[in-house]
């Protein structure tokens, strides 16, 4: 059956007319096939790029489910990784719960907890929360678990990235086993599906788009940028343009967001029309930044990509990759901001030669090579300073040794011959990073092409690994 309205779904009369006052004319291709399924109380394993109406997949049935206001105890939970998220879901609820009486709550960390607390003695009948803070509020015996009968987990794939896993578990054992499960993710890789085989029971799996295909609706572009300064003058460049209205800078870390920031701010353009956000950022500034932003007060917004992650933002101009994150499906998430519902958009990446590895693993992701322009010669190319390039040279032996583990190091050949002292010989030698445990021998592989481990599997592992590490216990 051809579903090309909503009404086809069954769905009752207030659903209708929130869906009808959004504007939402037609289900898109993720809600066409997973809101049967749902209301049909199957457990449901929905892929589908960002920004195709995945939330509005999960949330119509599950409202449907739980209808109106009734007893205290929450009836359907939400999982979601962040702050951001749980914050933008809460509000889809609101604005699709909008003709019925249902009391939902965003659960998450980063305040106290006093006024979710007194919500919650109130009486809710659906929660949207962080794994997190969920946890916390159950420990602490505000949270009655008995009535839960649907559990949703949104931003799978980012949940995984994040280390969630241990909280999700606990989760597990503290809800009703006897629930319909529904899991939304805009990437299918491995740790997914291992999540999906532990907690959905015979989902039905349904993968709209293949993955990464949100790569062919937006223009991109590489430029190879020897280094961080050179990268900093690029983006000078650019963002003075007039195309530039409205921008997203990502960068791998919190410390480079900053850098970036600071500078644009002191230099390029007025500090009001910029900001930054990532996980070191108050709750209410980051929650600010987003709303300014949204509403086209700012220009440039710089993020790391987990404080970015999932955020729907109509019409970016310009998505800028400072940096190449180390989780690749990221690269994907990143680009998805611009370009989206038929708007064609930008992504400009800079490159150092350090970079390079990881740009070949995403292109095998996105099945495309990313065209690439020379630097405009108005740029200033700046030379690399030593630490850097020593640095890049570093990484790229790391690089080359975790597709092959019994690579000694060109740097090392190198550096023996040619590096000016032996000081800097030993800076090198005990900044090396520890390489254990990376991919399983395989002989011949000394030509620093990496090998095939299909999908850049090795590279997200171990980032990945880092990742959880530093993050597990963030709530
Ligand atoms: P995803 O979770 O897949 O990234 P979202 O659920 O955040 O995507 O939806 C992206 C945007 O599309 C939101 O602004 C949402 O309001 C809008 N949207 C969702 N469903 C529809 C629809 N059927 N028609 C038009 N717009 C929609
Ligand atoms: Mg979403």
């Amino acid at each position: 059956m051809d579903i090309t309205s909503f009404e086809q779904f069954e769905l009752n009369r207030q659903l209708l007319n929130a869906i009808a006052e959004l504007g939402y004319t037609e289900p898109t291709p993720i809600q066409q096939k997973t809101i049967p399924l749902s209301l049909g109380n199957h457990d449901v394993l929905g892929i589908a790029q960002t920004g195709t109406g995945k939330t509005a997949a999960y949330l119509l049935p599950l409202l449907m489910k739980i209808k109106y206001a009734q007893g205290s105890a929450p009836r359907g939970l939400i999982l979601a990784p962040t702050r951001e998220l749980v914050l933008q879901i809460n509000e889809a609820v609101s604005e699709l719960g909008k003709y019925t009486d249902l009391r939902h709550l965003a659960l998450y960390g980063g305040l106290g907890p006093k006024t979710q607390i007194e919500t919650l003695r109130k009486g809710v009948d659906l929660l949207v929360a962080t794994p997190g803070r969920f946890m916390d509020l159950y420990r602490l015996g505000e949270i009655v678990t008995k009535d839960i009968r649907t559990m949703v987990l949104d931003e799978a794939d980012k949940m995984m990235d994040m280390g969630f896993m241990p909280q999700i578990r606990s989760i597990l054992e503290v809800i009703p086993t006897k629930r319909q499960n529904l899991l939304f993710s805009a990437t299918f890789g491995g740790r997914v599906e291992r999540l999906s085989a532990e907690f959905l029971e015979a989902p039905i799996k349904v993968e709209v788009t293949p993955q990464a295909s949100t790569a062919e609706m937006v223009n991109q572009v590489l430029y190879e940028v020897p280094n961080f300064r050179t990268k900093i003058n690029m983006l000078d460049y650019l963002v003075s343009k007039d195309a530039f209205q409205r921008v997203i800078i990502f960068a791998r870390t919190k410390g480079t967001a900053e850098n970036i920031y600071k500078f644009l701010a002191r230099k390029v353009v007025e500090s009001d029309k910029i900001r930054v956000i990532h996980a070191n950022k108050g709750q209410n500034t980051r929650i600010n930044a987003m709303d300014a932003f949204k509403e086209g007060n700012v220009q440039i917004l710089v993020a790391t990509d987990v404080a970015a992650r999932g955020i729907d933002v109509a019409q970016v101009s310009h998505v800028i990759n400072f940096d190449l994150p180390l989780i690749y499906e990221d690269y994907v998430h990143r680009i998805g901001r611009t370009g989206r519902a038929n708007h064609t958009g930008e992504a400009i990446t800079f490159l150092t030669m350090a970079e390079e590895y990881h740009v070949q693993k995403i292109e095998r992701i996105i099945r495309m090579t990313i065209p690439r322009k020379p630097l405009p010669p108005e740029v200033e190319v700046v030379e690399t300073p030593f630490d850097e390039q020593q640095a890049m040279l570093r990484e790229i032996d790391e690089q080359r040794r975790k597709d092959d583990p019994t690579f000694l190091g060109a740097f090392h050949e190198k550096k023996a011959k040619n590096l000016p002292s032996p000081k800097s010989r030993l800076k090198a030698k005990s900044k090396l990073p520890n390489t254990k445990k990376t991919a399983p021998s395989s002989p011949g592989t000394r030509s620093g092409i990496p090998t095939g481990r299909p999908g850049g599997a090795a590279g997200q592992k171990g980032s990945g690994q880092k990742r959880s590490g530093s993050r597990g216990g963030r709530r």
